[in-house]
C-alpha cells in the first residue's frame, strides 16, 4: 500500500488541478484547495503538506517574499510549485531563487502539472531523507561527544587514583599515608574540609588523625571531637553503617537524617557531608570524612565510587605500616617481657655512647641480675619464673624515663642505658629500681632466703669508666659480680684498681 501524499492548492478553478484519490504515479493524492492566502492560513496551518502548488497571482497582493514566508509557516515541510498565467520573469528569478521547485506557465495540461508534481514530490523526498541522515549523524556526533566526555572523566579520573596510589604507598609511615591521603582528596575533588579517622583495635574507638580545612588554632579541638567508641552505636546508627558494615554515609541534612539527627554529627556537619569506610582484606580500619561547610555544596553521588577506590587504597597502605610497625617491633623486642632485646641494646649503647661524646654529656650503664633465681625456678615452675621476669620488667620501665633503654641482656639479667646521667644520680636510680622490685610482692618468692626477691645492680659509667661500649658493658658485669659477692640485693658502682688511681 502506498503512501498518500497530501496536495494544497491556492487557486481559482483550474484544470491542471488533480482530484483527490487519483493516482499520482505511484502514489494517492490527498487534494485540498484554498482560493487565497488568507484561506490556506485560516484552514490549512497545522497540517503536513508534501506539496503546495499555487497560482502566483493569487499572492501577487502580499508581496512575492512576504506570501512565500507565510507559506512557509503554514506548510514548512512542503516543496512548492508556481503556477502563472501571467508570468513575471523577475518573479520567477525570486521563487527560483528562494527554493520554489518550478514556475509552470498556463494553459498547464493535467499530465504536465502530474509530472512536475511527481518531481516536485520526489524531490522533496531525497531532500528529507538527506535531511534524516544529517538528523542521525549530528545525532551519533553528539553521542561520539558524550562518550568522549565520559572516557576522558574515567581517564582523569584512574589518573588520580593512580597518583594518590603510588603516594601513599611510597611510605610505611603511617602519618605521611594520612597526609598523602588528604592531599590527594583535596587535589581531586576539591571537597573544603577533610577529616581521617583510624579506628584503634585495642580501644575499638575512632580517632582523628588528619584533618584539612580546619584553621589551625581550632584543628587540635576539632579533631579531639571527633572521637568515636564504637560501643556508642546505639546512640549513633551512622558508626554501625560505617564502622561495622562499611557501608558509605551519604547525608544531605544531618540534622533530620535518621541516622544522624541528635548526634554529636550533627553539630559537627551543619551541611551536606559524606563518610567513606577504609577497608583493607574485609577490615575497616577507619573512615575519610569529607564536606563543604563553606559553600554548602552536597556531595556528589558520583563521586562515591572514586572515593572507595580512594579510601580502599590508603587502608591497605595503612595495614602495611602497621604490619611494617609490628615487624620491626618483634626484630628489637624481646618476647617475654616486651623489652628490647641483647641486639637492640648493643646497637642502642654503641649510639648513645657516640651521641655521649659528641655532646660531651655522661651516660651510665646499669646491669641488674634477680638475685638466687635458679632457687625460684627451682622451687616453682618455670611459667612463675616467666610471670616474675615480667614483673620486673614492668618495674624496671615505670621507674625510668622515656629516654633510657630497658633491654634484656639475656635469662634473667637486664640492662639499662640511662643517657645524660652522671654516675651518682645512675646510683640514685639504681637504688630505685632495687627497692621497688625488693617491696613488690612476687608469687613463689616463698622459694628465696628471706622469702623476698631481689636485683643485684652494677653501674658503670662512660666515658669515665670505659673507652668504647665493650668495656663499659664489662666494667658494669664486674660491678654487677661485686654486689653479689658482697651479700647481692645491693647496687655497687665499678672502681678502677688502687693501683691505676695512684699510678
Ligand atoms: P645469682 O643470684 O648469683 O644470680 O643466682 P641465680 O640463681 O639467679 O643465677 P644462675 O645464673 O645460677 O641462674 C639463673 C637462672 O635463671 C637459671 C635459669 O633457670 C633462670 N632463667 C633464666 N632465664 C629464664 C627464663 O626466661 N624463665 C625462667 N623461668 N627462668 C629463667
Ligand atoms: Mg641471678
Ligand atoms: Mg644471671
Amino acid at each position: 500500500m502506498e503512501a498518500v501524499r497530501s496536495l494544497l492548492v491556492i487557486a481559482g478553478p483550474a484544470g491542471w488541478i488533480p482530484d483527490s484519490g487519483r493516482s499520482g504515479g505511484a502514489y494517492d493524492l490527498a487534494v485540498l484547495r484554498v482560493e487565497s492566502l488568507a484561506e490556506a492560513e485560516a484552514i490549512a496551518g497545522g497540517r503536513s503538506w508534501d506539496v503546495v502548488a499555487f497560482q502566483a497571482e493569487r499572492l501577487r497582493s502580499a508581496g512575492t517574499l512576504e506570501a512565500l514566508d507565510v507559506l512557509r509557516r503554514v506548510a514548512p515541510e512542503a516543496t512548492f510549485l508556481a503556477v502563472t498565467s501571467r508570468p513575471d520573469i523577475q518573479e520567477a528569478v525570486d521563487y527560483l531563487k528562494q527554493g520554489v521547485y518550478e514556475y509552470l506557465e498556463e494553459p498547464l495540461a493535467p499530465e504536465a502539472f502530474l509530472q512536475s508534481l511527481a518531481e516536485a514530490i520526489e524531490n522533496r523526498d531525497a531532500f528529507r531523507e538527506i535531511l534524516s541522515l544529517n538528523q542521525t549523524l549530528e545525532s551519533q556526533k553528539r553521542h561520539l561527544e558524550e562518550e568522549k566526555r565520559e572516557l576522558e572523566r574515567r581517564n582523569s579520573e584512574l589518573e588520580a587514583i593512580s597518583r594518590m596510589a603510588r603516594a601513599v604507598s611510597s611510605t610505611l609511615d603511617l602519618q605521611e599515608i594520612l597526609d598523602q591521603l588528604a592531599g590527594r582528596l583535596r587535589e581531586t575533588f576539591a571537597y573544603e574540609r577533610i577529616v581521617i579517622g583510624l579506628l584503634d583495635p585495642k580501644t575499638s574507638c575512632e580517632e582523628a588523625r588528619v584533618g584539612v580545612g580546619i584553621p589551625d588554632e581550632a584543628r587540635d579541638a576539632t579533631l579531639r571531637s571527633m572521637r568515636w567508641p564504637l560501643r556508642d552505636a546505639k546512640r549513633h546508627p551512622w558508626l554501625n553503617t560505617v564502622l561495622r558494615e562499611g557501608a558509605v554515609l551519604r547525608v544531605d541534612d544531618p540534622s533530620t537524617d535518621p541516622q544522624t539527627r541528635s548526634t554529636p554529627l550533627a553539630d559537627v556537619h551543619r551541611g551536606p557531608f559524606a563518610k567513606i569506610p577504609m577497608v583493607a582484606r574485609g577490615q575497616i580500619v577507619g573512615s575519610i570524612t569529607v564536606d563543604n561547610p563553606l559553600s554548602r555544596r552536597p556531595v556528589a553521588e558520583d563521586e562515591m565510587d572514586v572515593l572507595r577506590i580512594f579510601a580502599d587504597t590508603a587502608a591497605m597502605a595503612v595495614e602495611n605500616a602497621r604490619l611494617y610497625q609490628t615487624m620491626r617491633d618483634l626484630s628489637v623486642r624481646d618476647e617475654l617481657t616486651g623489652l628490647f632485646n641483647r641486639r637492640h641494646f648493643l646497637q642502642q649503647i654503641e649510639a648513645e655512647c657516640n651521641h655521649s661524646e659528641r655532646h660531651a654529656s655522661p651516660l651510665a650503664l646499669l646491669m641488674l641480675d634477680v638475685d638466687h633465681f635458679k632457687l625460684f625456678n627451682d622451687g616453682n615452675d618455670h611459667l612463675m619464673g616467666d610471670e616474675a621476669l615480667r614483673k620486673v620488667a614492668a618495674l624496671f620501665l615505670r621507674n625510668t624515663r622515656g629516654i633510657d633503654t630497658v633491654a634484656r641482656y639475656g635469662g634473667e639479667e637486664f640492662v639499662i642505658i640511662l643517657p645524660r646521667t652522671t654516675k651518682r644520680n645512675a646510683h640514685v636510680v639504681a637504688e630505685k629500681l632495687r627497692r621497688s622490685v625488693e617491696r613488690a610482692t612476687f608469687e613463689g618468692e616463698e622459694a628465696l632466703p628471706g622469702a623476698t626477691l631481689t636485683v643485684s645492680v652494677g653501674i658503670a659509667g662512660y666515658p669515665d669508666d670505659a673507652q668504647g661500649t665493650r668495656e663499659l658493658v664489662e666494667r658494669a658485669d664486674w660491678a654487677l659480680y661485686q654486689a653479689k659477692a658482697e651479700g647481692r640485693n645491693r647496687v655497687r658502682t665499678w672502681e678502677a684498681p688502687l693501683e691505676a688511681q695512684t699510678g
